[in-house]
C-alpha cells in the first residue's frame, strides 16, 4: 500500500474492506493518513471540521487500530501518534511490525522506515525480551534543507 495518495483510491472500500464502519468523517480520518506521515489526535482535530468532538477521534482511531489500518508510533514527547499500516502485513488487530521509526527532531514527525527491520536479537543471557524497537532520531528531507 502507497503513502501518498495518488487520487485513484478508494477509501470508503478500504474502510469496508477492513469492516470498518463508513461514517464521513471516518474516510476523512482515513485520508489524511494516507496524505500524512503520521498523526496525533491534536492533528487530527485540527484537520477536521468543528463537529467532530474528541471522544468520536479517539474511537475511530481505537477502531482503526484494532483492524490493523493504523499502529501506534513512537514520538518525540511519547505523544500517540498513528501511520498508516501495510495493507498486506497487518490483519485486525495483529499488527506485524518489524520496521523500524525515524523521528525527526525539528518538525517532530514519524516515518515508518518499511526497509529497516529491527535487528534480530533472540536471547541476552539473563534478560527476556518482549518487544525490540529500532528508534533513529534526526532530521527529515524537508527539515534538513531548511
Ligand atoms: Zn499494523
Ligand atoms: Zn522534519
Ligand atoms: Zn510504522
Amino acid at each position: 500500500m502507497k503513502i501518498q495518495n495518488d487520487g485513484n483510491i478508494d477509501f470508503a472500500l478500504i474502510l469496508a474492506k477492513k469492516g470498518v464502519s463508513k461514517t464521513k468523517f471516518r474516510i476523512h480520518l482515513l485520508e489524511l493518513f494516507y496524505n500524512k506521515r503520521s498523526l496525533s489526535v491534536k492533528e487530527v482535530m485540527n484537520k477536521s471540521s468543528n463537529l467532530i468532538n474528541k471522544v468520536t477521534i479517539y474511537r475511530a482511531l481505537e477502531c482503526f487500530e484494532e483492524k490493523g489500518l493504523i499502529h501506534k508510533v513512537p514520538s518525540i514527547n511519547n505523544i500517540i501518534r498513528y501511520s498508516l499500516c501495510n495493507s498486506d502485513e497487518c490483519i485486525g488487530s495483529l499488527h506485524k511490525h518489524n520496521h523500524g521509526h525515524f523521528i525527526c527532531n525539528n518538525c517532530n514527525q514519524t516515518f515508518c522506515l518499511e526497509n529497516y527491520k529491527s535487528p534480530d536479537i533472540k536471547d541476552i543471557e539473563g534478560f527476556y525480551i518482549n518487544s525490540l524497537n529500532l528508534i533513529l532520531e534526526g532530521y527529515c528531507k524537508d527539515c534538513h534543507l531548511n
